[in-house]
């Protein structure tokens, strides 16, 4: 918990407005397709299981997604940021 869930939470959408339950709601990210220049995702309402939206990732984007994550990661663990202060 803490600092490493609230940015992976900014960097993927978390949540998103469901029409059938008429509010915002808590989505998983669902691998649809993957094709050799990106990676389609489907985002399902925790709900009610409904398709709320879908997001392309290109290879690019995605590496340096990962790259990212992993730097915050490793540097979260060696050096913790202080927020609270
Ligand atoms: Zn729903």
């Amino acid at each position: 918990m803490g600092i490493e869930m609230s940015q992976f939470e900014n960097f993927t959408a978390s949540s998103l407005y469901c029409d059938k339950c008429k509010a915002t709601m808590p989505v998983r990210e669902r691998l649809l397709l993957v094709l050799p220049d990106k990676e389609l995702y489907d985002y399902l309402c925790t709900g009610c299981a409904s398709s709320v939206g879908s997001r392309e990732v290109t290879t690019g984007e995605k590496m340096m997604a990962q790259a990212i994550a992993a730097q915050q990661a490793r540097r979260g663990r060696r050096v913790p940021i202080s927020l609270h202060s």
